[in-house]
């Protein structure tokens, strides 16, 4: 299904006039006020939000009113809102709009987004809303609609998401920029709910190809942070009479290719010694230390050279330069070894 961009935003457009609910920063055109409430929004429901906005408004009317007032009693009209750096911010930037800008939230996009605590999101909505600026104002209800509108899998996780819903945002955006950030939004908020969407009562129900596949649910992909695991280890190469010796990986990750010996970095030497069965004489700096990364792992490496004049056991492998290349090793072995070729 190819969205077309102009019926939808009408059929939304069209449902936001008749259906939107009522909010107080929905009754003005005062970017002072539609920025504050974008501010307070962020984070916090809009059940709650309502009453924080009104009192706020009642004591700082204006930019001029709460610019000339000191923090501390700013601060006591968001006690309880939370999110502390919120406030901070906005109160830090409306000094600037009030000394820079003549106390007038400026009408430029791009001046706007300068002003401390103000990102993309930020930026967007407001300077569309107030101001009527083509800018979309994507947060997590916009890209759930549009994961769903275009049965989009996309990780909204990923650090790309914002540009690439945004571009879906701007394709469909009419004139009425602001009233379709807001309609997107409302949209999310009361009819494209997370668990519980009311498709029956959408209006761009016959626009959205999730509904018709039916995989609502499914809509939007969020893909979960793999915690990698870190391990560090203390890699020998321990030389005797021009070789080095070597051994198999055990099983598991990357099974059977052949290392140098590598300990746990809290295995001192007298255990590596141990569990060698032979005694080294170790030179105390290391070679050097190397960062490895794995899909689900990291390896930190520390590297040092170890000389030995045990007699060879059979039941030890010692690598000659030459058998080296007949052998598999892993790659930050491999990087160990020139390493240790170039410092000869
Ligand atoms: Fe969301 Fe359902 Fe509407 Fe599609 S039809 S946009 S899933 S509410």
């Amino acid at each position: 299904m190819k969205r077309n961009s102009q019926t939808l935003s009408q059929d939304l457009l069209q449902w936001f006039y008749e259906n939107k609910r009522q909010m107080p920063w929905r009754e003005t055109n005062d970017p002072y006020k539609i920025w504050l409430s974008e501010v307070m929004l962020q984070q916090t429901q809009v059940a709650t939000v309502i009453n924080y906005y009104n009192r706020f408004i009642e004591r700082f009317p204006t930019i001029e009113s709460l610019a000339k007032t000191p923090i501390d009693e700013v601060r006591k009209y968001w006690e309880g809102l939370g999110y502390y750096s919120r406030i901070k911010n906005f109160y830090e930037a409306v000094q600037t709009v009030h000394k820079d800008f003549n106390g007038q939230v400026p009408n430029d996009p791009k001046q706007f987004l300068n002003l401390k605590g103000v990102g993309p999101y930020t930026q967007g909505a407001v300077m569309s809303i107030a101001f009527n600026h083509p800018l979309p104002a994507v947060d997590g209800n916009v890209y759930r609609v549009y994961s769903r509108l275009d049965n989009d899998a996309f990780d909204i996780a990923s650090a790309k998401a914002r540009l690439h819903f945004e571009e879906k945002v701007l394709e469909d955006m009419p004139e009425a920029a602001g009233d379709f950030n807001e309609a997107l939004m409302e949209l999310g908020a009361v009819i494209c709910t997370p668990k519980k969407p009311l498709c029956m009562l959408c209006p761009v129900q016959q626009h959205c190809e999730s509904f018709e596949v039916g995989n609502v649910l499914e809509r939007p992909v969020k893909l979960k942070k793999i915690k990698k695991r870190v391990e560090h280890y203390d890699v020998y190469l321990i030389e005797n009479d021009g070789e080095l010796l070597i051994e198999r990986r055990p099983d598991g990750l990357l099974a059977s290719m052949f290392q140098f010996p590598m300990f746990d970095t809290e295995t001192h030497i007298s255990n590596v010694e141990s569990q060698l069965d032979m005694s080294l004489t170790l030179f105390n700096e290391p070679l050097m230390t190397l960062k490895h990364q794995f899909t689900h792992l990291t390896w930190h490496l520390t590297v040092y050279i170890a000389h030995t004049n045990d007699k060879k056991k059979a039941s030890q492998h010692w690598m000659s330069r030459e058998e080296k290349s007949q052998l598999t090793f892993p790659t930050s072995m491999n990087k160990i070894y020139e390493r240790y070729l170039s410092s000869l």
